[in-house]
């Protein structure tokens, strides 16, 4: 693989990490009939009513104190918009504003990725928009790994409740962590990563793109791919 374009190598390699971790649970082959592809798209949002709501979710986790972020937060920010969303965006954690206000995304990074989500021909109230951590880090650090161990399940559960057919993991956090992956963001990005069910699009996070422009043009490329899939011509 000596000339192989460094996006080639890493999607290989992970479609090799993915066959070693089906070997290991005894998996040997696929099912790609007709069958089982409609089979498998008529599991989409099936009606279960043991399924967890969006607010169920919120009531229990509370006024929370599981993590040492609740000290210094002014509001949990949850996630805010359409809880059938078919694409849901996952930023880092809440910045100052956001903590002011209880909404994600609503400072000047917040202002760039809702015209981003203009440029795709949606709008804040089509889409879900959540984070890794629901409580601001102090001085906008990044969130450290025990806060995100504690905060994830939530996020889960979120997804799980919504069931977006795409996820836009904004920036390097959101894409290591939802990935479980250290791989660098340059690396990930521009190219959807399978999340169960999820097809995650890992793209630059606003507040990065306000510090550096000049990566615009990839986020641009990046959300080009998305709307092509999601059905909508750029
Ligand atoms: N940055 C994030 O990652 N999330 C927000 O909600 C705001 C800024």
């Amino acid at each position: 693989m000596k000339n192989t374009p460094p996006n080639v190598v890493s999607v290989l390699d992970d479609i090799l990490h993915t066959f070693r971790q089906y070997r290991q649970k005894g998996i040997v082959g696929y099912d790609c009939s007709p069958e089982a592809i409609a089979m498998l798209s008529n599991w989409r949002k099936p009606l279960d009513p043991r399924r967890e709501t969006l607010e169920t979710i919120r009531e229990d986790l509370g006024d929370c104190r599981r993590c040492a972020l609740c000290q210094k937060r002014q509001t949990i920010v949850f996630g805010a918009g359409n809880p059938d969303a078919r694409l849901v965006f996952v930023g880092e954690g809440p910045g100052q504003e956001e903590d002011r206000q209880g909404e994600p995304f609503v400072g000047a990074a917040g202002e760039l990725l809702t015209r981003i989500i203009h440029a795709i021909k949606m709008t804040r109230e089509d889409v879900y928009i959540a984070n890794i951590v629901k409580c601001r880090p102090p001085d906008n650090r990044n969130p450290r790994p025990d806060e995100i161990t504690t905060c994830l399940p939530f996020l889960q559960r979120q997804l799980d409740a919504i069931r977006p057919e795409f996820v836009v993991a904004l920036g390097k956090v959101a894409a290591q962590t939802l990935l479980d992956t250290d791989m660098a963001i340059s690396r990930l990005r521009g190219r959807f990563h399978a999340l169960a069910e999820i097809r995650l699009l890992p793209t630059y996070h606003p507040a990065y793109l306000l510090r550096n422009p000049e990566k615009k043009r990839d986020v641009w490329d990046d959300m080009k791919m998305l709307m092509k899939e999601f059905g909508h011509a750029p």
